[in-house]
């Protein structure tokens, strides 16, 4: 592909000249009516870069984590009192985990893991999707003439 109008190569721009949209070179691109530079055209631009994003990859505590504290900790066959005391978490924290009352974080999930020798926290990945939706404010103007068309 090279311009319409000579045989450069370099291809910049897409003009109008007398009625006719072209892809021109930088110095042609003098003789029409500038439309838009050549990288923006509506050829998927701006999502093909999206899709190149990698998936987010986010830990998070496990559902199960409740009946896995309880399981671990009758098998090791020691009260609530005696393990929260070992990890050094208060007793009524760890009691909301067991009950599933409350989620410990990931940084107190670690600490249950080593001290139990189990997983709480699993990784996942953050789907494509999802972050093309909080990615709306980044929007190219790519996207805006696209909208307004
Ligand atoms: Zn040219």
């Amino acid at each position: 592909m090279s311009c319409d109008m000579c045989d450069n190569k370099e291809i910049v721009s897409v003009v109008k000249i007398e009625g006719v949209e072209m892809t021109v070179c930088k110095d042609c691109s003098k003789f029409g009516t500038f439309i838009r530079p050549l990288n923006q055209t509506p050829v998927l631009k701006p999502r093909s870069h999206r899709q190149i994003k990698e998936p987010e990859v986010i830990e998070i505590v496990r559902d199960g984590t409740p009946a896995i504290l309880k399981q671990k900790r009758e098998q090791l066959g020691i009260d609530q009192a005696k393990l929260a005391a070992k990890m050094r978490i208060k007793l009524s924290a760890y009691n909301h985990y067991e009950s599933g009352s409350a989620k410990p974080d990931l940084t107190t999930a670690r600490i249950l893991e080593q001290h139990l020798g189990v997983t709480l926290i699993k990784k996942e990945k953050v789907r494509q999707v999802e972050l093309d939706h909080d990615d709306s404010p980044s929007m190219t103007i790519g996207d805006l003439i696209k909208k307004r068309k």
